[in-house]
């Protein structure tokens, strides 16, 4: 089996996006269609053929570009069958268990609620790779645009079951702000501590954070961390149920 190449750039104002080749079958995906002309641009260079999009939610700035994507390649629209009445131009609806291949490689879906109400997940196991949208940040996660708490606490749980070396694709670069609002509630958290000052630098010299681990996540992330008692007692819920503190976590940065 070939490698999954992994091609990231930035675009718009935070976004990341995502084309992923197969070599053996020259299939190329983009995850999402932050801006069109930037993935055009970048198909050109790596001299790609897109043949599919793989959607993980409805927002423009991850589907925007899908017609103008398709209209000039004929790809292949894969996108959330929970949301398909707003992917412009799917093609290939999907959902929880549902596999999508690209060439030898294989996405499990993941239906993921919470950031939206349709958001999914690809899940490339074997290739130690997952694209998560809007649901899972380094350090953060998504707002709850269309969904409740305890939706979106059970969507991240279905993330939690991966190895701790999946590497996390999110869709945008907000880790230094998030690790700013993670360091009020859990200053105690030494990994966080040095994973803060990492990114400070990082940026710094205007590099990119993405991907981590989803061992970096489970250590440092204050959104998959209630049972912190550290968090939990800095939150003021140190007897409440996972979700609670999830709750009220991700209402504290809201505010913040
Ligand atoms: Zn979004």
């Amino acid at each position: 089996m070939s490698e999954l190449t992994i091609h990231m750039f930035p675009c718009l104002k935070d976004n990341y996006g995502y084309l992923l080749h197969d070599a053996a079958s020259g299939m190329t995906a983009a995850v999402d269609t932050p801006d069109a002309h930037e993935i055009a641009v970048q198909l050109e260079a790596k001299g790609w053929r897109l043949t599919h999009i793989l959607n993980t939610h409805h927002h423009a700035d991850h589907a925007g570009g899908n017609l103008e994507l398709k209209r000039r390649t004929g790809c292949t629209i894969v996108g959330p069958r929970a949301d398909a009445g707003r992917i412009p131009g799917i093609d290939v609806a999907v959902g929880e268990g549902d596999v999508v291949e690209l060439g030898t490689h294989r996405a499990s879906v993941y239906d993921t609620p919470g950031h939206t109400r349709g958001h999914i997940v690809y899940h490339f196991a074997a290739d130690r790779a997952a694209f998560v949208g809007d649901t899972l940040f380094a350090m953060g996660c998504g707002r709850l645009f269309e969904g409740t708490p305890g939706q979106m606490w059970s969507s991240l749980q279905k993330i939690l079951q991966w190895p701790d070396d999946t590497r996390i694709y999110c869709a945008h670069e907000y880790t230094q702000s998030n690790a700013l609002f993670a360091l009020t509630v859990e200053p105690q958290n030494r990994l966080l501590q040095e994973r803060a000052a990492s990114v400070a630098r990082l940026r710094a010299a205007g590099t990119a954070t993405v991907p981590s681990t989803l061992g970096e996540e489970r250590a440092t992330n204050p959104f998959l961390r209630p049972q912190s008692g550290d968090l939990r007692a800095n939150v003021g819920l140190s007897g409440a149920p996972d979700v609670e503190v999830f709750a009220k976590t991700r209402a504290l940065k809201d505010a913040f």
